[in-house]
Protein backbone atom coordinates (compact mmCIF):
# COMPACT_ATOMS: atom_id res chain seq x y z
CA UNK A 1 0.00 0.00 0.00
CA UNK A 2 1.38 3.68 -1.01
CA UNK A 3 0.69 5.64 2.47
CA UNK A 4 0.97 9.83 1.19
CA UNK A 5 1.10 12.17 4.34
CA UNK A 6 0.18 15.41 3.80
CA UNK A 7 0.50 18.54 5.36
CA UNK A 8 -1.39 21.71 5.53
CA UNK A 9 1.26 24.33 6.67
CA UNK A 10 -0.58 27.49 8.04
CA UNK A 11 -1.80 29.29 10.88
CA UNK A 12 -4.58 29.69 12.73
CA UNK A 13 -7.93 31.50 11.36
CA UNK A 14 -9.83 31.59 14.62
CA UNK A 15 -9.67 34.88 17.08
CA UNK A 16 -5.59 33.86 17.73
CA UNK A 17 -3.53 33.76 14.83
CA UNK A 18 -0.70 32.19 17.19
CA UNK A 19 2.81 32.51 16.02
CA UNK A 20 4.83 31.73 13.03
CA UNK A 21 7.50 29.83 15.16
CA UNK A 22 4.78 27.44 16.73
CA UNK A 23 2.27 27.06 14.51
CA UNK A 24 4.60 26.43 11.16
CA UNK A 25 8.30 26.45 11.66
CA UNK A 26 9.36 24.32 14.93
CA UNK A 27 6.71 21.95 14.29
CA UNK A 28 7.70 21.53 10.89
CA UNK A 29 11.42 21.13 11.95
CA UNK A 30 10.06 18.21 13.93
CA UNK A 31 8.60 16.56 11.12
CA UNK A 32 11.37 16.77 8.79
CA UNK A 33 13.92 14.98 11.05
CA UNK A 34 11.43 12.23 11.61
CA UNK A 35 11.25 12.18 7.95
CA UNK A 36 14.90 12.16 7.65
CA UNK A 37 15.26 9.59 10.07
CA UNK A 38 12.97 6.93 8.17
CA UNK A 39 14.29 8.17 4.95
CA UNK A 40 10.28 9.31 3.72
CA UNK A 41 8.90 12.20 1.73
CA UNK A 42 5.98 13.96 2.79
CA UNK A 43 4.05 16.46 0.99
CA UNK A 44 3.31 20.02 2.14
CA UNK A 45 0.47 22.41 1.24
CA UNK A 46 2.14 25.66 2.53
CA UNK A 47 -0.66 28.53 2.39
CA UNK A 48 0.06 30.65 -0.12
CA UNK A 49 -1.79 33.48 0.43
CA UNK A 50 -0.51 33.57 3.99
CA UNK A 51 3.02 33.60 3.09
CA UNK A 52 2.46 36.65 0.61
CA UNK A 53 1.42 38.41 3.09
CA UNK A 54 4.50 37.69 5.53
CA UNK A 55 6.37 39.28 3.32
CA UNK A 56 5.20 42.68 4.31
CA UNK A 57 5.63 42.20 8.41
CA UNK A 58 9.43 41.24 9.42
CA UNK A 59 7.67 39.49 12.52
CA UNK A 60 6.45 36.83 10.28
CA UNK A 61 9.90 35.42 9.75
CA UNK A 62 8.95 34.96 5.93
CA UNK A 63 12.90 34.32 5.76
CA UNK A 64 13.22 31.58 7.91
CA UNK A 65 9.94 30.30 6.47
CA UNK A 66 11.12 30.25 2.80
CA UNK A 67 14.24 28.68 4.13
CA UNK A 68 12.29 25.80 5.21
CA UNK A 69 10.02 25.41 1.85
CA UNK A 70 13.08 25.14 0.59
CA UNK A 71 14.94 22.80 2.72
CA UNK A 72 12.20 20.41 2.38
CA UNK A 73 12.43 20.88 -1.28
CA UNK A 74 15.80 20.29 -1.90
CA UNK A 75 14.91 17.09 0.67
CA UNK A 76 12.92 15.45 -2.48
CA UNK A 77 9.26 16.42 -0.53
CA UNK A 78 6.40 17.74 -2.43
CA UNK A 79 5.12 20.91 -2.27
CA UNK A 80 1.57 21.70 -3.62
CA UNK A 81 -0.84 24.88 -4.41
CA UNK A 82 -2.88 25.63 -0.68
CA UNK A 83 -5.59 28.35 -1.37
CA UNK A 84 -7.20 30.48 1.80
CA UNK A 85 -8.22 33.87 -0.12
CA UNK A 86 -9.33 35.34 2.93
CA UNK A 87 -6.26 36.50 3.49
CA UNK A 88 -6.89 38.70 0.52
CA UNK A 89 -8.59 40.82 3.57
CA UNK A 90 -6.63 40.15 6.18
CA UNK A 91 -4.68 42.84 8.14
CA UNK A 92 -1.92 43.28 10.66
CA UNK A 93 -2.91 44.86 14.25
CA UNK A 94 -1.08 44.72 17.09
CA UNK A 95 1.43 41.75 16.26
CA UNK A 96 -1.25 39.21 15.54
CA UNK A 97 -3.50 38.76 12.21
CA UNK A 98 -7.28 39.58 11.88
CA UNK A 99 -9.17 38.18 9.58
CA UNK A 100 -12.31 38.89 7.79
CA UNK A 101 -13.64 35.26 6.88
CA UNK A 102 -16.80 36.56 4.98
CA UNK A 103 -14.91 36.00 1.86
CA UNK A 104 -13.14 32.66 3.17
CA UNK A 105 -13.22 30.32 -0.38
CA UNK A 106 -12.15 30.98 -3.88
CA UNK A 107 -16.46 30.90 -4.62
CA UNK A 108 -16.61 34.05 -2.15
CA UNK A 109 -14.89 36.05 -5.30
CA UNK A 110 -16.00 36.78 -8.65
CA UNK A 111 -14.57 34.24 -11.26
CA UNK A 112 -11.73 36.52 -12.59
CA UNK A 113 -10.76 37.78 -9.01
CA UNK A 114 -10.37 34.12 -8.08
CA UNK A 115 -8.45 33.12 -11.37
CA UNK A 116 -5.99 35.84 -10.36
CA UNK A 117 -5.70 34.90 -6.97
CA UNK A 118 -4.98 31.46 -8.29
CA UNK A 119 -2.18 32.66 -10.79
CA UNK A 120 -0.56 34.93 -8.34
CA UNK A 121 -0.22 32.27 -5.21
CA UNK A 122 0.58 29.46 -7.74
CA UNK A 123 3.35 31.86 -9.10
CA UNK A 124 4.71 32.81 -5.70
CA UNK A 125 5.05 29.33 -4.99
CA UNK A 126 7.07 27.82 -7.80
CA UNK A 127 9.26 30.73 -7.02
CA UNK A 128 10.52 28.87 -4.96
CA UNK A 129 11.09 25.34 -5.78
CA UNK A 130 12.99 23.49 -7.91
CA UNK A 131 9.76 22.15 -9.55
CA UNK A 132 6.71 23.49 -10.37
CA UNK A 133 3.55 22.55 -8.48
CA UNK A 134 0.97 19.89 -9.56
CA UNK A 135 -1.41 19.62 -7.26
CA UNK A 136 -3.57 21.31 -4.91
CA UNK A 137 -5.60 21.41 -2.02
CA UNK A 138 -8.51 23.82 -1.01
CA UNK A 139 -8.73 25.81 2.06
CA UNK A 140 -11.24 24.07 4.51
CA UNK A 141 -11.52 21.87 1.51
CA UNK A 142 -13.90 24.32 -0.07
CA UNK A 143 -13.04 23.48 -3.38
CA UNK A 144 -16.58 23.84 -4.80
CA UNK A 145 -17.41 24.99 -7.14
CA UNK A 146 -13.93 24.10 -9.08
CA UNK A 147 -15.41 25.20 -12.72
CA UNK A 148 -14.42 29.34 -12.55
CA UNK A 149 -10.78 28.29 -11.72
CA UNK A 150 -10.25 25.41 -13.71
CA UNK A 151 -8.88 27.20 -16.81
CA UNK A 152 -6.78 28.91 -14.15
CA UNK A 153 -5.32 25.91 -12.15
CA UNK A 154 -4.70 24.06 -16.05
CA UNK A 155 -2.54 27.36 -16.80
CA UNK A 156 -0.93 27.47 -13.03
CA UNK A 157 0.29 23.40 -14.24
CA UNK A 158 -2.13 22.04 -11.67
CA UNK A 159 -3.36 18.42 -12.54
CA UNK A 160 -3.75 16.96 -9.25
CA UNK A 161 -6.45 17.92 -6.38
CA UNK A 162 -6.63 15.95 -2.69
CA UNK A 163 -9.27 18.18 -1.18
CA UNK A 164 -12.29 15.88 -1.33
CA UNK A 165 -12.59 13.45 1.57
CA UNK A 166 -15.54 10.93 0.58
CA UNK A 167 -18.68 11.40 2.78
CA UNK A 168 -17.66 14.63 3.55
CA UNK A 169 -19.96 17.49 4.22
CA UNK A 170 -20.10 21.01 5.98
CA UNK A 171 -22.15 23.53 5.30
CA UNK A 172 -21.92 25.70 8.30
CA UNK A 173 -20.78 29.08 7.22
CA UNK A 174 -17.76 29.93 5.95
CA UNK A 175 -17.56 26.13 5.22
CA UNK A 176 -18.80 24.94 1.90
CA UNK A 177 -18.56 21.77 0.46
CA UNK A 178 -20.27 18.20 0.29
CA UNK A 179 -18.62 14.86 -0.92
CA UNK A 180 -21.87 12.73 0.28
CA UNK A 181 -22.13 11.45 -3.50
CA UNK A 182 -18.47 10.78 -4.69
CA UNK A 183 -17.80 8.11 -7.10
CA UNK A 184 -16.77 4.75 -5.24
CA UNK A 185 -13.58 4.82 -7.30
CA UNK A 186 -10.20 5.38 -5.10
CA UNK A 187 -9.27 8.26 -7.79
CA UNK A 188 -10.88 9.57 -10.69
CA UNK A 189 -10.61 12.18 -13.56
CA UNK A 190 -12.88 15.57 -13.22
CA UNK A 191 -13.84 18.27 -14.86
CA UNK A 192 -15.85 21.11 -13.07
CA UNK A 193 -16.18 19.66 -9.67
CA UNK A 194 -13.82 17.36 -8.10
CA UNK A 195 -16.80 14.90 -6.23
CA UNK A 196 -17.37 13.93 -10.13
CA UNK A 197 -16.19 11.97 -12.36
CA UNK A 198 -16.15 13.14 -15.81
CA UNK A 199 -13.48 10.52 -17.75
CA UNK A 200 -12.60 13.00 -20.25
CA UNK A 201 -11.40 15.49 -17.65
CA UNK A 202 -8.42 17.15 -17.27
CA UNK A 203 -7.66 16.78 -13.87
CA UNK A 204 -6.96 13.86 -11.36
CA UNK A 205 -8.88 14.02 -7.59
CA UNK A 206 -6.90 11.91 -5.18
CA UNK A 207 -9.30 11.82 -2.03
CA UNK A 208 -7.83 12.00 1.18
CA UNK A 209 -8.88 8.84 3.47
CA UNK A 210 -12.20 9.45 4.95
CA UNK A 211 -13.66 7.17 7.86
CA UNK A 212 -16.55 7.46 10.94
CA UNK A 213 -15.16 8.50 14.21
CA UNK A 214 -17.93 7.41 17.50
CA UNK A 215 -18.64 10.06 20.21
CA UNK A 216 -16.63 8.28 22.42
CA UNK A 217 -13.57 9.39 20.42
CA UNK A 218 -14.03 12.77 20.83
CA UNK A 219 -15.10 12.10 24.69
CA UNK A 220 -11.36 10.59 25.10
CA UNK A 221 -10.08 13.12 23.02
CA UNK A 222 -11.62 16.08 25.30
CA UNK A 223 -10.86 14.58 28.97
CA UNK A 224 -7.59 13.34 27.48
CA UNK A 225 -7.00 17.31 26.62
CA UNK A 226 -8.12 18.15 30.33
CA UNK A 227 -6.08 15.58 32.22
CA UNK A 228 -2.95 16.14 30.18
CA UNK A 229 -2.28 19.04 28.26
CA UNK A 230 1.28 18.83 27.90
CA UNK A 231 1.07 15.77 26.10
CA UNK A 232 -2.23 16.72 24.13
CA UNK A 233 -2.45 20.29 23.97
CA UNK A 234 -1.26 21.46 20.25
CA UNK A 235 2.00 22.75 19.99
CA UNK A 236 0.54 25.38 17.62
CA UNK A 237 -0.39 28.22 19.93
CA UNK A 238 -3.71 29.70 17.94
CA UNK A 239 -7.68 28.88 17.77
CA UNK A 240 -9.43 27.39 14.74
CA UNK A 241 -12.08 29.66 13.05
CA UNK A 242 -15.81 28.36 14.08
CA UNK A 243 -17.63 26.24 12.04
CA UNK A 244 -16.25 23.17 12.05
CA UNK A 245 -19.24 21.21 14.44
CA UNK A 246 -19.41 21.98 18.05
CA UNK A 247 -18.29 20.42 20.53
CA UNK A 248 -22.32 18.66 21.65
CA UNK A 249 -22.47 17.39 18.30
CA UNK A 250 -19.08 15.40 18.26
CA UNK A 251 -19.61 14.10 21.26
CA UNK A 252 -23.11 12.87 20.84
CA UNK A 253 -23.00 11.39 17.07
CA UNK A 254 -21.35 9.81 14.64
CA UNK A 255 -18.30 11.96 12.54
CA UNK A 256 -17.21 11.43 8.76
CA UNK A 257 -13.85 13.42 8.90
CA UNK A 258 -10.72 12.85 7.18
CA UNK A 259 -8.30 10.34 8.24
CA UNK A 260 -5.28 12.51 10.26
CA UNK A 261 -2.03 12.72 11.36
CA UNK A 262 -3.48 15.79 14.10
CA UNK A 263 -2.48 14.81 17.79
CA UNK A 264 -4.98 12.33 18.88
CA UNK A 265 -6.82 11.49 15.59
CA UNK A 266 -3.09 9.91 14.67
CA UNK A 267 -4.49 7.07 17.07
CA UNK A 268 -6.63 6.01 13.94
CA UNK A 269 -4.22 5.70 11.67
CA UNK A 270 -3.87 2.12 12.39
CA UNK A 271 -7.77 1.61 11.79
CA UNK A 272 -7.41 3.66 8.85
CA UNK A 273 -4.63 1.32 6.96
CA UNK A 274 -6.65 -1.84 7.91
CA UNK A 275 -9.66 -0.50 6.55
CA UNK A 276 -8.09 0.61 3.58
CA UNK A 277 -6.45 -2.92 3.13
CA UNK A 278 -9.68 -4.87 3.49
CA UNK A 279 -11.08 -2.68 0.68
CA UNK A 280 -8.36 -3.29 -1.99
CA UNK A 281 -7.63 0.60 -1.91
CA UNK A 282 -4.35 1.16 -4.02
CA UNK A 283 -3.17 3.89 -1.13
CA UNK A 284 -4.00 5.82 2.47
CA UNK A 285 -3.53 9.78 1.80
CA UNK A 286 -3.49 11.21 5.52
CA UNK A 287 -3.86 14.70 6.09
CA UNK A 288 -2.09 16.62 8.80
CA UNK A 289 -1.58 20.30 9.99
CA UNK A 290 2.01 21.05 11.95
CA UNK A 291 0.07 23.65 13.76
CA UNK A 292 -2.12 20.80 15.27
CA UNK A 293 0.44 18.49 16.16
CA UNK A 294 0.89 17.53 20.08
CA UNK A 295 3.91 16.09 21.80
CA UNK A 296 1.44 12.68 21.94
CA UNK A 297 0.19 12.71 18.18
CA UNK A 298 4.10 12.76 17.30
CA UNK A 299 4.80 10.42 19.23
CA UNK A 300 1.78 8.16 17.95
CA UNK A 301 2.59 9.13 14.34
CA UNK A 302 6.34 8.30 14.65
CA UNK A 303 5.62 4.32 16.02
CA UNK A 304 2.91 4.26 12.84
CA UNK A 305 5.64 5.26 10.75
CA UNK A 306 8.32 2.68 12.38
CA UNK A 307 6.05 0.32 12.38
CA UNK A 308 5.37 0.48 8.36
CA UNK A 309 7.78 2.37 6.84
CA UNK A 310 9.26 -1.45 5.36
CA UNK A 311 6.05 -3.11 4.54
CA UNK A 312 4.62 0.19 2.94
CA UNK A 313 5.97 2.41 0.94
CA UNK A 314 5.38 6.02 1.92
CA UNK A 315 5.15 8.36 -1.07
CA UNK A 316 4.48 12.08 -1.90
CA UNK A 317 0.81 12.71 -3.24
CA UNK A 318 2.12 12.99 -7.01
CA UNK A 319 3.57 9.51 -6.73
CA UNK A 320 0.46 7.79 -5.20
CA UNK A 321 -0.78 7.01 -9.03
ZN1 LIG B 1 -5.60 25.15 5.21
Amino acid sequence: MKIAITWDYELFFGERSGSVEQCMLEPTDRLLTLAGKYKIPFTFFPDAGCLIKFEEQAECHHEQIKHQIRSWDAKGHETGLHIHPHWEKSIWKEHAWIHDLSAYKLSDFSAEEASRIVERYASYMNSLLSQPMQSYRAGGWCAQPFAPVAEAMKKAGIRLDSSVFKGGKNTTNPYQYDFTATPSASHWKFTEDPAVLDSEGAFTEIPIASMDYSPMFFWKLFVLGRLNPGQHKPIGNGLPAKGGGSKKELLTRSHRLCVSADGYFSTQLNRALRKAQQANDPFLVVIGHPKALTQFGFKTLESFIAQHHRNHEFVTLSSVL
